[in-house]
């Protein structure tokens, strides 16, 4: 971590986008099942003219025949820390954007780049290359997860990092990230931490309660505050209990939150999950990846932050102590378990993937929804929900090959 480069000011790679883009041609994707904020249109179709959604389609228009597929906004991830074999805490500006571009391979077009705990000086220095990309527009913004966590509930976080919450020393990373601080994962209950919370509300950054140790009322303390997302609810926060219902009933019941799930089928039993989306609704839940570097790339050895993580079959544990270390989740995969497995509709699929975190990191103007005038951000599915392409800003980052 000691020699990470300070890589800013870093030429955007070729590889960000090495695909065609549709030459300004506008395109009528034509037959699929559409996936509309008013529901599913069967047989609709979708026009695309330079980077948006467009409403009607000029003459000139290339019509693609999209039968049989599904066309559903891109998705949208708000806690995600690398993959392709790249670390968004500890890669340089190129290994960054190549994590980026293999989570956009799996059709997250929008995407807020998590940190883990480091030390302060370590996570303001890569506030400032992070937020260099957000303004390129490569990422949405930033997510600190630490280090202002419980001990109790450290999860894949080094210990020896972790610090109460000093809203002092919150204000100079959102500082540092220069605006682009989205959100930040804390435990509320620790020393400093309600008057945190208040703090990044009032900047306008989500203070999202995990790796928290907190009773049921020291949450509602923290919602009350201001806090409105559960860091992977059920994940590093104490279990529900009867009498000591914790964190999970908290935010569950509290309609101003919204909830994180992973859905990889590791980190929660299915049950866990209807149980969160029965209890919170499909308009809050937010699937994220939680991805770590070897998303998108493969079993090995890899580093989170400075421990040491062993990825086999696909889940990702500390080498030392065994505690999951993140997750090796593309939100396509998500997307088909929800709708394959889990039983949700597509809608609330859609819901939970796209409009929900849209709406949550105030960019629902521009992403999240399948509308006239906003961003060409799309997923095509076959029929089986296999991912067959993927546009975003108008143009293909998997290209269908269609028509
Ligand atoms: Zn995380």
């Amino acid at each position: 971590m000691a020699n990470v480069p300070g890589a800013r000011g870093t030429a955007r790679p070729a590889t960000t986008n090495p695909h065609p883009a549709t030459g300004n041609v506008p395109l009528v994707l034509s037959g699929a099942n559409v996936v509309m904020p008013t529901g599913t249109v069967e047989g609709g179709r979708l026009v695309v003219e330079g980077t948006r959604i467009a409403g009607t389609a000029p003459e000139n228009a290339q019509v693609i025949d999209v039968k049989a597929h599904w066309l559903i906004p891109g998705f949208i991830d708000i806690h995600n820390h690398g993959g392709g074999g790249a670390s968004f805490t500890s890669g340089t500006v190129d290994e960054v954007l190549k994590g980026i571009h293999t989570h956009r391979l799996h059709g997250t077009t929008t995407l807020v780049a998590s940190t883990v705990t480091g030390d302060m000086d370590f996570l303001a220095q890569r506030a400032g290359l992070l937020s260099e990309l957000a303004e390129q527009g490569e990422i949405a913004g930033i997510h600190f997860e630490g280090p202002f966590i419980s001990p109790c509930r450290k999860g894949a976080h080094s210990e020896e990092l972790l610090r109460d919450p000093d809203p002092a020393e919150v204000r100079k990373l959102i500082d540092a990230a220069r605006g682009k601080a989205k959100m930040v994962t804390l435990a509320t209950e620790l020393p400093g931490g309600i008057d945190s919370v208040r703090l990044l509300a009032e900047h306008g950054v989500i203070a999202a309660i995990g790796h928290t140790d907190a009773t049921y009322e020291q949450t509602v303390e923290a919602i009350e505050a201001g806090a409105t997302v559960a860091t992977h609810l059920f994940n590093a926060m104490p279990t529900l209990g009867h009498r000591a219902p914790g964190p999970i009933a908290a935010l569950l019941e509290d309609e101003r939150v919204t909830v994180e799930l992973i859905n990889d089928g590791t980190h929660l039993h299915p049950a866990s999950l209807q149980l969160a989306f029965h209890h919170a609704g499909a308009d809050r839940v937010a699937f994220i990846t939680d991805a770590m570097d070897a998303a998108g790339f493969g079993d090995g050895r890899y580093m989170l932050g400075p421990l040491e993580v062993e990825v086999a079959d696909g889940v990702a544990r500390l080498v030392e102590g065994g505690s999951i270390a993140g997750s090796t989740l593309t939100l396509d995969r998500a997307f088909k378990r929800a709708v394959t497995l889990d039983g949700l509709s597509v809608e609330d699929a859609v819901a939970a993937l796209c409009a929900n975190p849209a709406r949550l990191l105030g960019m629902d103007d521009t992403v999240g929804s399948l509308e006239p005038g906003k961003d060409a951000d799309l997923v095509l599915l076959d029929s089986d929900f296999d991912l067959k392409g993927v546009m975003r800003r108008g143009e293909w980052v998997v290209d269908p090959q269609l028509g």
